[in-house]
């Protein structure tokens, strides 16, 4: 795929999804900046085995995606390590589940910044390098909730739907400078985000966890099967290619049907 050479930050990427996408681009050989959080142990192991695996090196930031501060940092130190991003994967996400009326104010705010307006901060600090090299590649990892609604998730549905409206105007303003932006739509993938839906739902209806998990399949995912990491990081590699060259401003579900219906 000829990503050796190439450097990709990918935000929330010490779980889930995000390390997915992140063990995908170095098997490809892109250099990585892993952020997100967790252990400080535990991350230095991730950093160490990827970077032996891969044979790429692989810095960490500790960034939190909600403080544009210290996302204008990370991409610096990031900058002043590889010269540029190449590639940036706008991931890092949480999620909070309740009815409109009783949605607390911080968690609206929080989800807002970390799953929407990071990617704004990211994007508008890692371009100036990327328009340089006349190359890039942005891939933000929407939702299905960037294209169709559930009950119980104002704030992740909001912005969700605000970060497919961003990836078309990033598509826009970059068109033609060699630099794409695109966004992944993924159904159920069973990360820890979706293991604390879970559990909620196991407690919430008397449940067993199978039981609960089968039953949230059965509610949206007409597939009755989890998306996994690897399907999705194999799109953001498909994404990144040269095969990509001409599609920018587009949502892909990855959904087990979910938005078909
Ligand atoms: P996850 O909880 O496994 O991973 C989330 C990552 O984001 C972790 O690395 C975490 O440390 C990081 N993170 C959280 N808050 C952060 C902050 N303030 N600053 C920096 N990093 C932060 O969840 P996941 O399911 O892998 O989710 C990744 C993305 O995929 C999210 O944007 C989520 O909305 C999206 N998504 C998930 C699913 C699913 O079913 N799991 C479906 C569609 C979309």
């Amino acid at each position: 795929m000829g990503l050796k050479g190439k450097t990709a930050l990918v935000t929330g990427s010490t779980s889930g999804i995000g390390l997915g996408m992140a063990r995908a681009l170095a098997r490809e050989g892109a250099n990585l900046v892993l952020n997100g959080f967790g252990d400080a142990a535990e991350i230095e192991t991730l950093r160490a085995g990827i970077a032996k695996d891969c044979g790429v090196e692989v810095a960490y930031s500790g960034a939190d995606m909600s403080k544009p501060d210290q996302i204008a940092a990370m991409i610096a130190e990031a900058e002043a390590r590889f010269g540029a991003i190449d590639i940036l994967i706008n991931n890092a996400g949480i999620q909070h589940t309740a009815v409109i009326d009783e949605f607390p104010d911080e968690k609206w705010d929080a989800i807002l910044a970390i799953n929407l307006s990071s990617a704004f901060h990211t994007v508008k600090a890692a371009l100036p390098k990327m328009r340089a090299r006349g190359w890039g590649r942005i891939v933000n990892t929407a939702s299905v909730h960037g294209l169709v609604a559930s009950s119980e998730k104002a704030a992740y549905v909001a912005a969700k739907h605000g970060i497919v409206g961003l990836t078309k105007v990033i598509a826009l303003d970059t068109a033609g400078s060699g630099i794409t932006c695109n966004a992944i739509c993924p159904g159920w993938v069973l990360t820890p985000l979706v293991q604390k839906q879970v559990a909620a739902r196991a407690e919430r209806d008397g449940q067993s966890l199978p039981d609960a998990k089968a039953a949230l399949l059965e509610e949206k995912q007409p597939s009755k099967d989890f998306v996994t990491e690897e399907q999705i990081a194999g799109l953001a590699c498909f994404l990144c290619s040269e095969a990509a060259d001409q599609m920018t401003g587009v949502s892909i579900p990855i959904d087990g049907g979910w938005t078909a219906q």
